[in-house]
């Protein structure tokens, strides 16, 4: 048995907080798993320059609203669930996705959740696990699944060491070469052939 897991941001959608630090400007909310491998890190960060600022959860949520897959994301999941039973793994939160995967048809998505006070106010955040995408996939494993998984960025790696195939999708050349076990695909196109290639089935495009 065969299991896809995808990670979301930069893979289907949109990097949501780039998208919002280039609608209000803040230059420093543009950092992403990329640049800070550490998530606690990166997002004590986030939460701390949202205050600094007077930034509450309603005015990302905002900006998420007008956001789109990315283009061919939605064709593509469609594709690779006709073949594979597919889970989203990744590091945002259920407040921020909602709008971005009922464009996507409401895949699985295991993720996040912010602590939201009465005003609006992001005042923390809970983790659903430490590692949660490499622990995810083991889970997924202890079942008899045998998982493929693509992420574009540091914060997939330990889960696509952890998967029986892991390829990198639209990742940057740091993370390239940091990692080149891994098959590195930046279309659509090649990351369903390398979808097909990973799978011990009989599959076509
Ligand atoms: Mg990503």
């Amino acid at each position: 048995m065969e299991l896809a897991c995808l990670d979301l941001e930069g893979v289907l959608i949109p990097e949501i907080w780039i998208a919002f630090a280039e609608e209000t400007g803040i230059e420093e909310l543009k950092a992403t798993t990329r640049d800070i491998p550490d998530y606690d890190q990166l997002m004590q960060q986030r939460l701390r320059i949202l205050d600094q600022h007077g930034l509450t959860l309603p005015q990302i949520q905002d900006t998420i609203s007008r956001l789109s897959p990315l283009d061919g994301a939605v064709e593509f999941v469609d594709w690779l669930r006709e073949r594979f039973q597919l889970i989203i793994l990744s590091d945002t939160f259920y407040e921020f996705a909602q709008p971005l995967m009922r464009q996507l048809g409401f895949p699985t998505l295991l993720c996040h959740r912010l602590e939201v006070d009465a005003s609006g106010r992001i005042v923390g955040y809970t983790l659903r696990q430490r590692d949660p995408k490499r622990q995810s996939v083991r889970a997924l494993q202890l079942l008899n699944y045998r998982v493929i998984a693509a992420g574009d960025s540091y914060n997939d790696t330990t889960m696509l060491t952890q998967a029986e195939a892991g390829i990198l999708f639209h990742a940057p050349d740091n993370v390239i070469r940091e990692f080149p076990q891994f098959p590195a695909v930046h279309s659509y196109a090649d990351l369903k052939k390398a979808f097909l290639a990973a799978s011990n089935r009989e599959l076509s495009l």
